[in-house]
This record gives structure tokens, sequence and C-alpha cells, in this order.
């Protein structure tokens, strides 16, 4: 019989307070923001309960290479137990948020469950926008959790077995990615790759040349948000992976296998990816909370939701500025520090201070394109391209996941991958 070695069990917040007089901190959401913010208070008086939907942490940033089977789903996930264990002042409760009572101090899960608060730190994220476009939702794959990443891997690697038991009919072999800024150019590279690749050694019936990859972008350049030079490198090595990337074209409609542009033209398709926007979860419309532009919730300069003491909104789902009054971009950055900068308010708050206002610093942008292509724009003006902005991205990825583990195996699997062109975990899962 195998003995455990006993463990002194440490005490964790409780769901109703125990009297202690420390302050309730809930975090809902165990993003780059929450968890940003869970590990601000770690040293502090405070309890904490940090609440999410899904027992883990997602990397969202790598979902998309999950998704063209360049890592496995582990890889990008952290349990959310594991990064508590060692952090006393916090426990975690997995559940839905449904509401926000701001009166009472209180919020409710889907499950009817109530958990009071001292003090509210929202960091739920965002889901894909469709603009209101006609079956969009519908029709079409976005990739904001595991699960979506599995189910576009599944779809792709389906494609490919219709595809060759069948014969490439109705455009089974086409993938559409809508919308050019970071994310569709990175969807786009990687299934040209994983498409191409895959092709010549898994799938040698068929012909490589019947995979076509469109990237649907509606403006007059990809990657709007770096300098022109670099739209114009992510646009060359696009079309050196094989992507037809169609410029000022929008979408009118999605139906089932056939995307509709307003231009007229008809796209038949085995697979239409969504990155064209960002919108706030649905819940946020049932909190009785401030909302403003692409719907996330209104605060003031400290991050605290307008009209509210004791409620924070940060990372993508708060509408926080800079200095000239735009939006602060939804990325993982302004998260980290936006859910520093709370548990910091939330602290002098406690202690009977002021509030200090909340200054982004800007630590530049970057994207990948595929192998050994990648943008970085930096603020001080500094721009790369190619294998160096490569090498740079792959290190900052690696830097920032959680957990020793996932580390080391994203970056085994990215030398495996770099050395057997691509060869990853090719496998539809489910019935
Ligand atoms: C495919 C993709 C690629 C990206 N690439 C990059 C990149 O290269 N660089 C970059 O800087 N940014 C990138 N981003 C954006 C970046 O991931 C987000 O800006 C960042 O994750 C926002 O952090 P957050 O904490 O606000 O939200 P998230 O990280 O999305 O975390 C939100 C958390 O809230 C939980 N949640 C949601 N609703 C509820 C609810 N009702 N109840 C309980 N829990 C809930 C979710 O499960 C999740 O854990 C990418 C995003 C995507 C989707």
């Amino acid at each position: 019989m195998i003995q455990l070695k006993s463990k002194v069990v440490k005490e964790k917040p409780e769901l109703r307070s125990s009297g202690s007089g420390r302050k309730r901190v809930v975090v809902v959401g165990a993003g780059f923001a929450g968890l940003s913010a869970v590990e601000s208070l770690k040293d502090s008086q405070t309890d904490v309960i940090l609440v999410d939907r899904h027992n883990f942490s997602t990397f969202q940033p790598l979902l998309y290479q999950v998704a063209t089977a360049g890592l496995n789903p582990g890889d990008v996930a952290f349990p959310l137990r594991t990064v508590l264990r060692a952090r006393n002042h916090a426990r975690f409760e997995q559940g839905t948020l449904a509401s926000v009572d701001a009166e009472k101090h209180f919020v409710t899960l889907e499950d009817g469950k109530t958990i009071d608060y001292d003090y509210l730190v929202l960091g739920i994220g965002a889901n894909a926008n469709y603009f209101g476009i006609k079956g969009a939702r519908e029709h079409s794959h976005a990739i904001y959790t595991l699960d979506e990443a599995i189910d576009v891997r599944n779809h792709l690697f389906r494609q490919f077995e219709r595809a060759a038991s069948h014969g490439v009919r109705d455009g089974g072999l086409t993938f559409v990615v809508v919308g050019g800024g970071a994310t569709g150019v990175e969807m786009a590279g990687a299934v040209a790759e994983l498409a191409h690749k895959a092709l010549y050694t898994d799938y040698t019936t068929l012909n490589p040349d019947d995979v076509r990859v469109i990237l649907i972008e509606q403006n007059s350049r990809l990657l709007e948000a770096f300098h022109e030079d670099l739209s114009e490198y992510a646009r060359r090595e696009l079309r050196a992976r094989g992507v037809t990337v169609l410029l000022q074209e929008a979408v009118e409609s999605v139906d089932p296998g056939k995307i509709v542009l307003k231009s007229g033209r008809e796209i038949e398709n085995g697979l239409v990816l969504w990155a064209a926007g960002v919108a706030v979860p649905p819940v946020v419309n049932h909190l009785n909370l401030p909302t403003g532009r692409g719907g996330r919730i209104m605060v003031g300069s400290d991050l605290r939701v307008i009209g509210s003491d004791s409620i924070f909104a940060v990372g993508d789902v708060g509408l926080a500025v800079n200095d000239k009054g735009d939006p602060l971009p939804q990325l993982a950055q302004p998260a980290i520090q936006g859910g520093r900068h709370a548990a910091e308010q939330v602290l002098a708050l406690i202690d009977g201070r002021s509030t200090s206002p909340f200054r982004y610093r800007d630590k530049g942008t970057m994207a990948t394109i595929g192998r050994r292509a990648a943008v970085t724009e930096m603020p001080v003006g500094i721009r790369l391209n190619g294998t160096l902005a490569w090498l740079a991205w792959l290190g900052l990825h690696v830097v920032t996941l959680l957990g020793s583990r996932n580390k080391a195996s994203v970056m085994l699997n990215w030398m495996w991958h770099y050395i057997s062109w691509g060869k990853g975990p090719r496998v539809i899962l489910g019935g």
C-alpha cells in the first residue's frame, strides 16, 4: 500500500465571511487580468475567492496552434487549483457568473450559489463579435476557448479525411479566415502551413494544390494596428505560404458551406474561421453595470466601474482608456497591468488611502505569420520582421505561459515541429 505523506492543512477563505475582519475580494475570471489581480494580492491581509467557469486558465494567444495541431490542448491550459496551491490567501470556486448585486455586495453563479464580497474584480474577457452578419455565428468558428480550438482542429481533419475518402467536393479544402488583424493573420498562416504539410506527408492521395486558404479583410491592409511596412511584409509572407489575401472585401452572409461577400463574390468552403472582431460576453448585459463602446463595462481612471465604489472591471471586458481617451487594446498586457492596478487600488481603499489612475505602459505588439516569419513593433519606433521577430515572439510566449511543465512542453513541441516540419497532434477527438 502506498502511503501519502500527511500535509499541513492550510486554511483557505470560505464563501461566507468568517468574521476574521479581513476583507473579501472576489475575482471573477481567471485569465490574464484576473490572475494578475490575485497574484498582486498575495502578501495582503485579504481573503480572495477566484471564480471561473473552467477549472483551468487558458493561454488564448496560443489557441490557434492547438486548432492547427501544433500544440496539445494541455499545453495552453493550466489548472487553477495548482495555481493557487501555494497561495494561502486565495481559493478557487468553479462557477459561471450570472449576476451581480452591487447594492448588497454579492455575486450569483449560474447554479444559484451566492458569494459575498467587499471588493469585486471582473475580468471575464471577451468573445467573438459577429456584427449581426447573417449566419456568421451559426456557420463559422471562432477560437476563444480550448473547446473551440479542438473543434476547429476536428473540423480541419474531418475535411482532410472526407477529401481523402470521397475526393475534393464543394470547396471542402477551401478554408476561409475572416479578419486581417493579428489573430486572422496567425490563423491563415498556420492553416496554410498545416494544410500543405499535412497533405504532403499524411494525405498523399490528395493534391496539395487543391487546398485554398483565403483571408478576407475589409480594410485596405492587413494588421492595421502595425506600421504599413509590416502590413505589406505580412501580406507577402502569407502569399508565399499560398494564402489568397482579399482586401477591401466585406462579408455579407455565411451559409453552410458558402460565404457571400458584399461585392457579390461567393466562396464555397469547408470551414470559415471568424477573427473579425471582439465583443463582451453576453452576461455583461445582465449585470446592470454601465457599458460603453463595444459593450465593454465603463470604468473610471482608477478602473472602478462608473457609479460603484467597490467593483473593478479589468482586461478585455473593461473600457479603460489611454491619455488621449482611446480605448486600450484588448490584448494580454493591458489585462495583466489592469489586474495588477485593480488589486493595488483595493489595498489602497482598505487602508483608507485614495486611489490612483491607471497608466498603461505599452511594451509593444507582435504577430506571427508562420515559420520564421513574424512582426514586432515597439513603442520607441523599433520595428522588426522575419526570423528575429519570430524568435522574439516564441521567447515571449514561452515566458508568459503558466507553469514549468507547460513551458517545457511548448518548447519541446516547437522544436519537434520545426525539425519534423509540423507533425503535431493530428487527431480527431470525439465522435
Ligand atoms: C486566438 C487569440 C489570439 C490572441 N493572441 C494574442 C497575442 O498574440 N497577444 C496578445 O497580447 N493578446 C492576444 N490575444 C488577446 C488576449 O488573449 C486577451 O486580450 C486576453 O486574454 C484578455 O485577458 P482577460 O483576462 O481580460 O480575459 P481572458 O484571458 O479571456 O480571461 C477571461 C476568463 O474569464 C472566464 N469567464 C468568462 N465568462 C465567465 C463567466 N460568466 N463566469 C465565470 N468565468 C467567466 C473565462 O473562462 C476566462 O478564464 C488573443 C486572443 C485570442 C482569442
